[in-house]
């Protein structure tokens, strides 16, 4: 069966290319952008520099600087009142996950009017919105490649994810330079946050020829760098691997599913304020301990992308599974990231919110596309 697959029109890839964003917007027709990014990318320099370069190209650029960590419907709404009244026609969204997921909610509402929660799935975003070049500066999220955006909704308190292929970026930027500047907590937890979508994309029901490849280039690059690449962070090899990885990981789930870990981590993210990355990162090794037996030969063939053991040995199923599960247990160790117990999240006293964050978790979608879906 044919599967539908989404990706941007144009990527610029490697150290460097964020000189190339003038080319990109002349072959887009942007003659009037607006920067989505946020304070910190305004403290770094990196929005001045961009200015700069843009100075004698655009006679107007808008910048929005005002991007939330994990943006709510709130967070976006002077931008969306700027770009339309400033008839801007395009959006360069600098900066992690938050900064595109803003660009993309952003292009769309100023394009097509209503709130966020009206696009939420099962809606499926088809409308074309003005084009958004996507410039990650963490390797992690992948959203420059994806067509899903996540914005809180400030009401009812939860992280809605928003899907179709109005929201994949017309073009990205992947320069891993970008990333040098990552401070080692935010390196650990954007890092596992790919990890988690290379493994979920590849065992999820939704998995595809397609999918598969990129998951399984995205694990071969991320295992072996993404502890050097937060660790030693000038080791521009390791983080050249982990932008590419992210983003192949981006593709990977994106024309695919992510699952249950996904689901589960939304509504955690939300509710005890866990970084998503981190949140992904306390349940994986769990989560997939739980799924192993729903489909035993991909999490083998997982545990051989990640280089826990040889081609020859995927058949001995318990043993690669062994291993796998080791192995994230020990990655998380190694990067420090606290148990959920340790962040206060315990099933007593918080009974209605772990009731509430179930009923999320289950209207995303996202756990049914896990090789074992639980009850409810
Ligand atoms: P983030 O964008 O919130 O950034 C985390 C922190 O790192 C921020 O303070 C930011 O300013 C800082 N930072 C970013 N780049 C930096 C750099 N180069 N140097 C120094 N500091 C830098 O974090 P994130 O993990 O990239 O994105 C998280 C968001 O992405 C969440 O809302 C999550 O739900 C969403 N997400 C979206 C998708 C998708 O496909 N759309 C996928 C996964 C996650």
């Amino acid at each position: 069966m044919a599967v539908d697959i989404h990706l941007p029109s144009i990527m610029k890839v490697g150290g460097g290319a964020i000189s190339e964003l003038q080319d990109m917007l002349l072959t887009l027709g942007i003659k009037s952008p607006c920067i989505i990014a946020d304070p910190v990318m305004v403290s770094l320099g990196k929005v001045e520099s961009i200015t700069s370069m843009l100075a004698s190209y655009a006679s107007n650029i808008e910048v929005f600087s005002d991007v939330m960590p994990e943006p709510d419907d709130k967070s976006i709404n002077g931008a969306v009142s700027l770009v339309k009244q400033s008839q801007c026609d395009g959006l360069i969204a600098l900066g992690g996950g938050s900064a595109i997921d803003s660009a993309k909610a952003i292009a769309l509402l100023a394009s097509h009017g209503g709130q966020m929660r009206d696009y939420k799935v099962p809606q499926v975003v088809t409308q074309q919105s003005i084009p958004i070049i996507a410039i990650p500066t963490t390797a992690g999220t992948g959203s420059e490649c994806t067509r899903v955006t996540v914005i809180s909704d400030s009401q009812s308190a939860e992280k809605m994810l928003c899907m179709g292929p109005g929201l994949m970026p017309k073009a990205a930027i992947l320069d891993y330079e970008l990333t040098l500047s990552v401070p080692y907590r935010v390196a650990a937890d954007t890092g596992l946050d790919a990890l988690t979508h290379a493994i979920e994309a590849y065992v999820s029901k939704k998995s595809n020829p397609f999918s598969d490849q990129q998951a399984i280039a995205a694990m071969r690059l991320i295992a072996p760098n993404i502890i050097k690449a937060c660790k030693t962070p000038q080791d521009k090899a390791a983080k050249e691997a982990m932008m590419l990885g992210a983003s192949l990981a981006g593709l990977a789930f994106s024309n695919a599913s992510v699952a249950l870990v996904h689901g589960m981590s939304r509504p955690l993210g939300v509710h005890f304020h866990v970084p998503h990355g981190m949140s992904n990162a306390m349940l994986l090794p769990l989560v997939t301990q739980y799924s192993l037996t729903g489909n035993s030969e991909k999490y083998a063939e997982v545990a051989h992308y990640l280089g826990l053991v040889d081609e020859s040995n995927i058949t001995n199923i318990a043993d690669s599974h062994e291993r796998l599960i080791e192995f994230l247990h020990h990655l998380n160790q190694e990067l420090d990231v606290p148990t959920m117990s340790s962040f206060g999240i315990e099933k007593a006293p918080y009974d209605d919110i772990i009731e509430l964050m179930a009923t999320q978790a289950i209207a995303s979608g996202s756990p049914g596309n896990n090789p074992k879906v639980p009850a409810h």
